[in-house]
């Protein structure tokens, strides 16, 4: 059995999720925009995945777009959020440590738009500092960007104090919440981050690839990228993927009464993982923030390029990420805003956990890295 330690980039969808989208495409495959029953049929079982998602987010399902994944909702709301409010107000405030998917649609809008963009840089351990953050932000402000966990160090990031801080001085300024890596894995209570968008991916949670969502608070006006048949209420056009969106539906049905225990389970296996990192006098960890999600582990193996070592830890059937994300030599953008040193960057490892990863499997990976330290260091 394959022990696969890659879950921030993807996880396997689970058989409630695979059984909804089966079920929607061979039974329920109707048009949810058809009137007759088949029709309806499927679009009933879109507002049932728009009631879980609502659910997972504590918000009224009326709040709930569904679209093809996190990278759509990122785009949507932050082209769309720059279209209504960022006429007179031309200053965009994130942090420096975003999925590409957000940094490259606010990077489009500098070089092309004219926008003043400002990037917050985390400390050495990953996390923003919530009031260089919120000094950044003025009245000519019209959209605040911060995600909640960071997808390769999984530094929890303070949105709850940077939001409210800004909804309080500048009610008029969007905040988005880049979500997706604290979903089903923390509590997320729309209201109490004050996001006024606030986007999550199904692929990220046991569901399949190719469906997200976005919370978009009532009163706050999005503009559509796609235009067309007027879905998702104007805000998506097009036929919704009824399998897709049933399976998200499934998937956070099933985790939902369990995130708690998942949670503390996460814990044990990192504290585990950390534990017998420690002990290896090469191994640095780059995951060191306080405020940490326990699916997420990045450290470093002295010397061994990340690439050579995903491949060792592969000829094992072991499966993780390097932790730099571009394969030409770039380095992490997001351990260089750490200040992490290239030599370190180069050579950075991130174990992305879930529910069912076991100690057993932890002491696998870890004699595979010694054993590999071994071998690849004497070959270096
Ligand atoms: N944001 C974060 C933090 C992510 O980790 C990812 C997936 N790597 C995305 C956005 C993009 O999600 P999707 O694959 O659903 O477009």
């Amino acid at each position: 059995m394959p022990i696969y330690l890659d879950n921030a980039a993807t996880t396997r969808p689970c058989e409630p999720a695979v059984s909804a989208v089966f079920h929607n495409m061979v039974e329920d495959y109707g048009n949810p925009s058809s009137l007759h029953k088949i029709g309806l049929t499927a679009e009933q079982n879109v507002t049932e995945a728009r009631k879980a998602v609502a659910a997972a987010l504590v918000c009224d399902p009326q709040c709930v777009t569904f679209t093809s994944g996190a990278t759509e909702c990122n785009n949507t709301a932050i082209f769309g959020a720059a279209k209504n409010y960022g006429k007179r107000k031309k200053k965009i405030v994130v942090s420096a440590i975003e999925h590409p998917s957000v940094a490259e649609p606010i990077k489009y809008l500098e070089e092309k738009e004219g926008f003043e963009v400002v990037r917050i840089k985390p400390s050495r351990d990953g996390e923003i500092d919530a009031e260089d953050f919120i000094e950044a932000v003025d009245e000519n402000t019209c959209l605040a960007s911060c995600m909640l966990v960071n997808n390769e160090t999984g530094a929890i990031q303070p949105v709850r104090k940077i939001f409210s801080r800004i909804k309080r001085d500048f009610p008029e300024c969007i905040t988005h919440c880049d979500a997706v890596q604290g979903f089903m894995k923390m509590p997320i209570k729309s209201a109490e981050i004050f996001a006024d968008v606030i986007v999550v991916s199904g692929h990220k949670v046991h569901a399949v690839k190719g469906v997200g969502a976005m919370y978009i608070r009532k009163g706050i006006r999005i503009a559509p990228l796609l235009l067309g048949g007027g879905q998702e209420k104007n805000l998506r056009s097009g036929t919704e993927s009824v399998p897709l969106i049933a399976g998200f539906g499934a998937a956070i049905r099933a985790l939902m009464p369990t995130v708690g225990v998942a949670h503390e389970n996460a814990e044990k296996i990192s504290a585990y993982l950390l534990k017998k990192l420690s002990k290896l006098d090469y191994v640095t960890v780059n995951s060191t923030a306080e405020n940490s999600s326990p699916y997420i582990i990045n450290f470093s193996v002295e010397g061994i390029r990340s690439e050579i070592m995903l491949h060792f830890l592969e000829s094992r059937d072991i499966y993780v990420s390097s932790g730099s994300a571009c394969a030409k030599g770039a380095h992490s953008s997001v351990l260089t805003a750490m200040g992490v040193s290239d030599k370190l960057a180069d050579s950075a490892i991130r174990v992305s956990i879930c529910r069912t990863t076991t100690m057993g499997e932890i002491d696998v990976l870890v004699t595979a890295l010694q054993e590999g330290w071994q071998s690849l260091a004497k070959s270096k």
